[in-house]
């Protein structure tokens, strides 16, 4: 598989120094070294005596962090960051990253600063550091002013070992020159793919980390992530302004998950769920609903069968407290979550990830079933879908990420005079979620300027391509994790492939529906009918004149008119893969400047030598049944966002009364208003009224990070405006 082009035109600007640490590298033998020696990226690390070091580094993990050896490239990355190298490092939930950092920020000496996007997270790695006897602490909005106060001052006193903030810290003013009084040994920015916009998880507040680290230079940056393309991974190294980074990127084959992707309409689910479970060696189990509403129907459904709970962010943090620990201890055997649950979440024996709607991006999915199988054991992934998940997703996509023409109306809109937003706003026919929308997405790429007023000033003319390519992204990402549902390949490979990871194997795994077909928990088969079995015959008999040919072309040659429509066709390929006649590979061109992807059909050496119907030697999937072309599509394209109530009269008060907290917010956050929260969150706690904390997560756009940060605040002008 192709890396980015660009990290590679990097690195053969390296590769003078490539060799020159190559030369180093053979006079020293270290198992790191040959690690590091093989990389691609590769380059002199840092004049430090490295084969004493490695001595040392070993010494310190055991006597430090109780640990008897290294895993898998943690030495070689620890060698590397002690060395006051960059790096970015990408592996598995679970593989061990953070002891990546930890290690060479005690080596190092000084305080380590730690930047990490969830308050749960840095309480957990505090705990975690303290238990082991490092001095650690941490400054984030959950905790008390005079609480943070002492731990600045810890801090200058040279008392801490390790520094966890959250990046939005940054921003407060002179708190990155508090930081900056002392230098750093080490910075670490931990799940690192949220900077960047092609991430799968975007946050804004990682945006300003460019800026505000060279503050706190010279210390090395060690950016880490379990989940990056090497999109991701070049947009990371750019945005925090790695200096000639090392880039560690490993391990994403996992040798224990048997992946079975299986078509199901949405009343399939349910009892497919239920049969799967029901076998106990299937559990413990993690279930991904893609809606609060079905993770709660899900968990019912299962409840009455074992202990099994919903998990999601409308529920309170108690709730979710208590349904995350009675996982962890065992009292419950499957949980079902919407994504918000398992970030950090470290239980070895999931036995089974089991996702019930089709995941959006194809690295969510990877992160998610990561979370089966730590312990090495046999576990598996199930991957529930059909056609109209896609749809679903597709129809949020152009809420999220209205059209180009639309956002062009805004930009138009604008002047170099700043103008309040609701003037601008009701100057236009747009839909009042359209114009919010994309008023974000222009200040997002700078094409528009919001003061804290939300006085709205014309920027830079340069937003269309970022915003357009970022739209474009969003598109791909759904296009990648449709492929990966059909295609005919081995599931791990696709999986690896997708991550750049060079230095695998490229073996099929051997376990997963394509490979083992037999093996199958949920998938049913069926042999083709007549007409299919003509149809596979003559997809062999085309590909043993014209081997190699691409499937797009084959479908149409054979197929185009036929009741094979394309998506049958790509069944029989399935097929014909499974039963080991034809392996289907990726291929490319460039058609001005741009990379298309496509595939390729290849008759294996049983296909090549075939000579009589393969019918009956191929099972095809017991496929989910496509839409009719009756269904109804959702009407208009904000039918499903559009709160059934408008605020009332009454409430107009609260509005008011919240904005002008909300304003407040963004001024002391130097932000526009809109990302405290955006008009339409406003408008459900208008209407909501929420009373108490529960109450508020049941609100439409507040999640348990709003809620824990605001809640309390929020909570009092509702009660003070009734
Ligand atoms: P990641 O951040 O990659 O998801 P963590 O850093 O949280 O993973 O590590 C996962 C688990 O592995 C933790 O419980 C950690 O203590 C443990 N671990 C890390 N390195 C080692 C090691 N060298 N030997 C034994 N256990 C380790
Ligand atoms: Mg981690």
């Amino acid at each position: 598989m192709e890396r980015g082009g660009r990290l590679k035109k990097a690195d053969q600007a390296r590769e003078p120094r490539l060799a020159a640490s190559a030369a180093r590298k053979r006079s020293h033998a270290g198992p790191a070294e040959v690690e590091l020696a093989g990389q691609r990226f590769g380059s002199s690390p840092a004049p430090v005596a490295l084969e004493a070091q490695s001595g040392d580094l070993a010494q310190t993990l055991r006597s430090r962090f109780g640990f008897e050896a290294f895993r898998p490239h943690q030495e070689g990355v620890c060698q590397a960051v002690v060395g006051g190298r960059d790096v970015l490092l990408v592996m598995p939930t679970g593989a061990g990253k953070s002891l990546c950092y930890q290690l060479p920020g005690i080596a190092r000496g000084n305080t380590t600063l730690v930047i990490s996007p969830l308050i749960a997270l840095m309480e957990d790695q505090v705990a975690k550091l303290r238990a082991q006897g490092f001095r650690a602490e941490r400054i984030h909005s959950g905790r008390e002013r005079a609480e943070s106060r002492e731990t600045c001052f810890a801090y200058l006193d040279g008392k801490l070992d390790f520094l966890f903030i959250a990046p939005e810290r940054l921003a407060v003013p002179r708190f990155p020159e508090m930081l900056a009084k002392r230098p750093l040994g080490l910075i670490a920015v931990d799940e690192a793919h949220c900077i960047s916009q092609w991430g799968h998880d975007f946050r804004p507040e990682y945006r300003m980390l460019g800026e505000r680290l060279p503050l706190l230079r010279p210390a090395p940056v060690i950016a880490l992530t379990a989940t990056a393309t090497p999109r991701v991974q070049e947009d990371i190294c750019k945005q925090l302004g790695l200096e000639d980074p090392i880039l560690s990127i490993h391990g994403f084959r996992r040798e224990n998950i048997a992946i079975e992707v299986v078509e199901l309409t949405p009343k399939q689910r349910v009892p497919a769920l239920i049969k799967l479970l029901e076998d106990g060696t299937r559990r413990p189990a993690i279930i991904y609903a893609p809606t609060r509403k079905a993770a709660e129907q899900q968990a019912e459904e299962l409840a009455g069968r074992f202990p099994a709970m919903a998990y999601h962010a409308g529920m309170p943090g108690s709730a979710r407290e208590e349904v995350q620990t009675g996982f962890l201890s065992g009292k419950y055997d499957a949980i079902v979550a919407t994504i918000a649950f398992g970030m950090g979440i470290d239980k070895a024996n999931v036995r089974t990830v089991i996702h019930t709607g089709l995941p959006a991006s194809v690295e969510g999915y990877y992160q998610e079933i990561g979370r089966a199988g730590r312990d090495g054991l046999p576990s598996a992934a199930v991957l529930m879908h059909s056609w109209n998940d896609r749809r679903t997703h597709e129809f949020f996509m152009e809420r999220d990420y209205p059209p180009l023409p639309e956002v062009e109306k805004v930009y138009r809109a604008l002047s170099d005079e700043p103008r309040s937003r609701n003037s601008i706003e009701s100057r236009l026919n747009l839909d009042p979620q359209v114009f919010e929308k994309a008023l974000e997405k222009l200040w997002i790429h700078k094409g528009a300027i919001v003061d804290v007023e939300e006085n709205v000033t014309k920027g830079d003319s340069g937003w269309r391509k970022p915003y357009a390519s970022q739209r474009e992204h969003r598109v791909a990402q759904l296009e990648a994790i449709s492929r990966f549902t059909s295609a005919p390949n081995c599931r791990m490979l696709e999986l690896v492939g997708h991550f750049g990871d060079q230095e695998d194997s490229r073996k099929p795994c051997g376990r997963c529906d394509v490979c083992a077909p037999d093996d199958c928990a949920v998938q049913q088969r069926r042999p083709p009918t007549r007409t299919e079995a003509d149809a596979l015959d003559g997809i062999i008999a085309a590909l043993q004149a014209r081997d190699g040919l691409a499937t797009g072309k084959l479908w149409r040659e054979l197929f185009e008119g036929s009741t094979v429509d394309r998506k049958k066709f790509e069944d029989l390929l399935g097929g014909l893969a499974r039963a080991g006649y034809v392996g289907v590979y990726d291929d490319s061109f460039e058609r001005d400047g741009e990379v298309i992807t496509y595939r390729r059909a290849s008759l294996t050496y049983e296909g090549k030598e075939c000579r009589e119907s393969v019918a009956e030697h191929v099972q095809l999937t017991v496929a989910a049944p496509t839409p009719a072309a009756t269904k109804r599509k959702p009407k208009g394209r904000l039918a499903a966002g559009r709160a059934s109530k408008s605020p009332g009269e009454g409430d107009a008060v609260l509005v008011e009364a919240l904005k002008t907290w909300r304003l407040a917010e963004a001024k002391r956050r130097r932000q526009p208003p809109f990302t405290v929260f955006p008009n339409k969150t406003l408008e459900a706690l208008a209407i909501g009224r929420p009373a108490s904390q529960d109450e508020l997560l049941q609100v439409s756009g507040i999640g348990p990070k709003l809620a824990e940060r605001y809640g309390t605040q929020i909570l009092a002008i509702v009660a003070k405006t009734k």
